[in-house]
């Protein structure tokens, strides 16, 4: 009985695969669409088949928007299992050196790269002359000039840039930016983000200056830049910031152990924030007003993010956060609706600017003037 049934299903698993073969097969094409509202789905290339990738990869299985089509790597063994997990047939298959041909592919309409940092800047280029949409995980790239250069090349193909900021869909945090746009913590005076985790692997990408473009502050220190602006609702004018670090052999030059940085914004409210990878358990954002507050903790973890304000508890359901992002980037996309919180290339090149004037604060010790 067992094995009749594992027959069955092995058939079953087999058909269901067959039958979507092909990027021309009628079956296909019909995959590629919202079975509920018969719209077409926003049709993604994943580039960099590496640990978030799988995140997103398996958080997309829930979208009903956005479907995976193509696959980017420069492991034939990973676009084989992929392919074969995913549904993406061998002509959406590409390797780094053939990905240019998406541009005749009409069943990839963007590109999501998840690749190091440092390759941001060249591959989101060659997507945008491929004529698809970026999505661009964060940081966006390794320094401003580049993301500048990202943003131009893509308004110039006439693709649209967005970065992979997922906290700009998570149901809690937009509850608390809502909050703050009614009006309900009064006038904002401060904002305190702690953002870090202990890293691990001394040999890790994360921690080479070459492909990091920096350390904790552009991978995870943003998240705090980043949550301040959408928290406070302004953007920096001034930046200070202190930097630690107590193992220089596993921090080398140029890769942040610990910094602690202060922004100031237009109506007197300040920020100050920590960005390390040597402590544990810093995931916590607060936000004070002069009739309110509001925290998160964790605030920026893949969830469940959980809070409360001086009003009430933050209780908004969980969903995979990957899974609403790239809804919501396939309605931007497709249908070019705004969200609450941007997350175009401009949002993205404003971090890096804020992540250049905290490096130069440390390095000058002083005060750093910003016009974002
Ligand atoms: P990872 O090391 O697990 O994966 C990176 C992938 O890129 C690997 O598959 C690797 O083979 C591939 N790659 C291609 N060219 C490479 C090269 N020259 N050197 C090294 N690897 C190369 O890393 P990850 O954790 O998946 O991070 C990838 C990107 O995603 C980074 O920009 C990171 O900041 C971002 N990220 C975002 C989030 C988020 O929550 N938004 C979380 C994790 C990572």
């Amino acid at each position: 009985m067992k094995s009749r049934r594992k027959f069955i299903e092995k058939v079953a698993i087999s058909t269901a695969g067959l039958s979507l073969v092909g990027w021309n097969s009628p079956n296909y094409l019909m995959h590629l669409h919202n079975p509920a509202s018969k719209e077409p789905k926003l049709k993604v290339a994943l580039m960099g088949l590496g640990s978030y990738a799988n995140r997103v990869a398996k958080a997309m299985q829930q979208c009903n928007k956005a479907i995976i089509t193509g696959l980017i790597s420069g492991t034939p063994e990973k676009l084989e299992t992929w392919g074969e997990k995913y549904n993406v047939p061998k002509e959406s298959r590409y390797n780094y050196e053939n990905f240019d041909a998406i541009a005749s592919n009409p069943n990839i309409d963007a590109v999501y790269i998840i690749t190091p940092n440092a390759l941001h800047h060249g591959q989101t280029i060659r997507v945008a002359k491929a004529g698809k949409h970026v999505i661009c995980e964060k940081p966006m790239a390794i320094s401003a000039q580049e993301g500048k250069e990202m943003v131009d090349a893509c308004k110039k193909a006439g693709v649209k840039l967005l970065v992979g900021y997922r906290m700009h869909f998570e149901p809690n945090t937009l509850e608390v930016v809502n909050m703050r746009k009614q009006g309900d913590f009064g006038k904002i005076d401060f904002f305190q983000g702690l953002s870090g985790f202990n890293i691990g692997d001394p040999n890790q990408w994360r921690l080479d200056k070459a492909l990091a473009g920096g350390g904790a502050l552009v991978d995870i220190g943003i998240y705090s830049i980043n949550g301040a602006r959408y928290m406070v609702g302004e953007e920096p004018i001034w930046v200070t910031a202190q930097e630690t670090k107590t193992n220089p052999e596993k921090f080398k030059e140029g890769v942040d152990e610990t910094i602690q940085f202060q922004l100031g914004f237009p109506s007197g409210a300040v920020a100050s924030c920590l960005s390390t990878y040597a402590m544990n358990n810093l995931d916590k954002f607060f936000l004070n007003g002069a009739k309110g507050f509001a925290q998160l903790h964790p605030a920026t973890g893949y969830g469940p993010i959980k809070g409360s304000t001086h009003l009430k508890a933050l209780t908004e359901d969980h969903t995979p956060q990957q899974t609403l992002q790239m809804d919501a980037m396939a309605d931007i996309l497709l249908k070019g609706t705004e969200p609450a919180i941007p997350v175009n290339g401009e949002e993205g090149l404003k971090d890096l600017k804020i992540i250049e004037a905290i490096y130069k604060a440390v390095d000058q010790s002083k005060k750093i003037t910003l016009t974002l």
